[in-house]
């Protein structure tokens, strides 16, 4: 027990041996009940109970009390769990369901999209492994499966699925992998910016929207497709490399040329498929 937890403990013996008169594990007075906002659902109209101490209106901890606190779990929580919305039970944060009561729990935003989806936070992904896990989570997630529930998760089931979708999306696509995981890191890319890349590059960027506009067939459109496709993977072996050796501002650069690359190859798409 911490030295706080001791005294306060102290405290409190003190203040019930007084009131009652009997000893606090067979009898326990009756403490304080105070409704605190749901810490899972913010908006949620579910309160977690808390014990409080009659004299020092403190929390008392469930390990200092457990005998007869046993209601209270609030302070078990840690930054790796919360409280579960529905049973008021302590849940991982990496479990989507409570193991108690099996309730669906509600996005957590402080895990970002590698967490959500289970993989390690690399630029170098397996892209079969995130397609398999993406796939389980969403089979947990089917709306049949919700169905017979209530409003309130059956909205969350909703609002976990649309952040599994976006977590996916965004880990699938090399370009807005590299983007997200650099804003990890806290680097953006900047938007629009043509100073910050060199010269040559933005020469060919331009020669390249030129050919694109005076191609007059499907098979000279997909020639310049196919060319950008290739300096496209070549980008992503240079941003892989860039990421492995911790350097963020060359994984910057190249990932703002595949940007640009990759605005030329939806320009392609549009033009074969109008
Ligand atoms: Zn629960």
């Amino acid at each position: 027990m911490e030295l706080g937890c001791r005294a306060i403990w102290r405290r409190c013996a003190s203040h019930w041996r007084r009131g009652t008169g009997t000893s606090m594990t067979a009898s326990p007075p009756p403490a304080k009940v105070t409704r605190v906002t749901c810490q899972a659902v913010p908006s949620h109209p579910a309160t977690v109970r808390a014990l409080h101490c009659p004299s020092s209106s403190t929390v008392c901890s469930p390990a200092v009390g457990s005998a007869w606190l046993g209601g209270s779990r609030k302070l078990s929580v840690t930054g790796q769990s919360r409280l579960c919305w529905s049973c008021h039970n302590v849940v991982s944060r990496s479990e989507l369901f409570c193991p108690s009561c099996r309730s669906l729990q509600p996005p957590d935003h402080s895990q970002d999209y590698f967490q959500i989806l289970h993989c390690d936070r690399s630029y170098e992904i397996n892209i079969q492994e995130l397609q398999r896990k993406y796939r389980n989570l969403q089979r947990s997630l089917h709306p049949d499966y919700f169905s017979q529930k209530s409003q309130l998760e059956r909205d969350i089931s909703d609002q976990q699925s649309s952040l599994v979708n976006k977590a996916y999306d965004t880990l699938l696509s090399p370009l807005s992998r590299g983007i997200y995981l650099l804003g990890i890191h806290g680097i953006t890319l900047p938007e629009g910016t043509e100073g910050d890349m060199d010269v040559p590059f933005l020469t060919e960027i331009l020669e390249v929207n030129e050919q694109l506009i005076d191609a007059n067939s499907d098979v000279e459109i997909e020639e310049i497709g196919n060319v950008i496709q290739e300096k496209c993977q070549e980008l992503i072996e240079n941003v892989r490399e860039a990421f492995q050796k911790d350097d963020l501002e060359g994984a910057k650069t190249f990932l703002t040329k595949m940007k640009y690359y990759t605005n030329i190859l939806e320009q392609v798409k549009k033009k074969i498929l109008p």
